[in-house]
């Protein structure tokens, strides 16, 4: 097999357009706005090809060339991340009225959700520039994720969590031998404890879209399901939006292997979908506006998706507008009835926050904005094993 190595070029600052050298630590841009990972997308396609890909194993680091780790022998911090699978759900697809609907399982990952995309990148990542310790805000499955990668590489986590967050997380986060530390409120206000921390103890800051590599990591749920689809994308891709970087990350993917020259034929219509209790993206698409405002008062039992202003906010929506979808809220009942149907007739146990995408398929559907024939992919992005509801 011929060497592949990370094509990664530089930082690039999301608001502002700011180019930065992407070997030293990093995290926000000077004006306050996330950095991305760029890569010389040409250094990358003479290696990274659909033949080329066919030869390699099924892990998410067979897309090294975009990944940001330069040197992955030494680096790479795996649980044993498998693609994961994309389930078809024909009885519920004929209840609602979608001949073809999929649900692409991210429950599978190691610790339980997609965050381990994130995790495994951002903690590979870590290592290679010399991080010793971060701290992050987390509503859970982000801290269990980022503790246990954490643990395997040699860094210490600390992880501040909303005292209402479930406490199976809890229990994953103090296992690996995390710092938790409990405050009263929601992730925000997690997110502020967390700031202190940094800025008194020097500490990196791991929280969402703080630092640039998470994202890379969950990038690849995009790369994946393009390949999965054979290059023939879905119209409708719905996904339960918190901080949002897993719908980024999608976005920033396909356009990233669309423009190596993999025959992806367009995108899908990315619709971001919400818990009525926390709907800021909603409200902002709603209003047409290219940001959101604080949501006060935030409450649902789909905690990964209590997120009630996301930094990264105006990317969800320029990456919505962009594919002509579309953000759509749910509430708690339709959320805890679609995890119930969904368990009962196709025998698949949802996260909530994956619940919530099809009820959101089920609404849109019904509203005539999934027209009839159109093929929908759903996102579960935990395993339904780590709640009760
Ligand atoms: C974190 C999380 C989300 C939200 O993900 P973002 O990409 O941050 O929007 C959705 N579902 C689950 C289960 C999560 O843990």
């Amino acid at each position: 097999m011929t060497p592949v190595s990370s094509a990664l070029a530089h930082l690039e600052c999301s608001k502002c357009g700011s180019v930065l050298a992407a070997d030293v630590i990093r995290q926000l841009c000077a004006c306050g706005a996330p950095l991305l990972a760029r890569y010389d997308l040409q250094k990358a396609a003479a290696s990274l090809t659909v033949a080329e890909l066919a030869r390699r194993p099924w892990s998410l680091w067979r897309y090294a060339e975009l990944l940001p780790i330069r040197d992955l022998l030494r680096y790479t911090v795996s649980l044993g991340e498998i693609i994961t699978p994309i389930v078809p759900l024909a009885v519920i697809g004929g209840e609602i009225g979608v001949d073809d609907l999929r649900c692409k399982d991210d429950g599978l990952l190691p610790t339980g959700s997609f965050k381990a995309r994130g995790a495994a990148v951002g903690v590979s990542r870590a290592l290679e520039l010399g991080v010793k310790a971060f701290a992050m805000p987390t509503n859970g499955n982000a801290g269990g994720a980022w503790s246990m990668y954490g643990r395997r590489a040699g860094i210490d986590a600390h992880v501040v969590v909303p005292r209402d967050a479930p406490a199976i997380h809890r229990y994953e986060m103090e296992a690996a031998g995390a710092k938790v530390t409990l405050v009263d409120g929601v992730i925000a206000d997690a997110g502020k404890v967390v700031a202190q921390m940094v800025r008194e103890t020097g500490m990196y800051d791991a929280s969402t879209l703080k630092e640039p590599y998470r994202i890379e990591g969950k990038k690849t749920m995009g790369f994946e399901l393009a390949e999965q689809y054979d290059w023939q994308m879905p119209d409708v891709l719905l996904y339960p939006t918190g901080g949002g970087v897993g719908l980024i990350g999608i976005y920033k993917g396909l356009l990233e292997l669309r423009t190596i020259g993999f025959p992806i034929d367009r995108l899908p219509r990315m619709v971001a979908v919400q818990a009525a209790g926390c709907a800021p993206i909603v409200r902002a698409f709603d209003a047409g506006l290219r940001e959101s405002q604080f949501w006060q008062d935030s409450k649902t039992a789909a905690f990964g998706i209590n997120v009630p202003k996301a930094l990264g906010d105006f990317l969800v929506l320029d990456a919505v507008y962009a594919t002509d979808g579309c953000a759509i809220a749910v509430d708690d009942n339709a959320i805890a009835d679609a995890r119930r149907r969904v368990a009962a007739v196709e025998g698949m146990l949802l996260c909530p926050e994956g619940a919530a995408t099809i009820a959101a398929a089920a609404a849109l559907r019904e509203s005539g904005w999934i027209r009839a024939g159109e093929r929908v992919l759903t996102i579960n992005t935990g395993n339904g094993i780590k709640s009760v509801l």
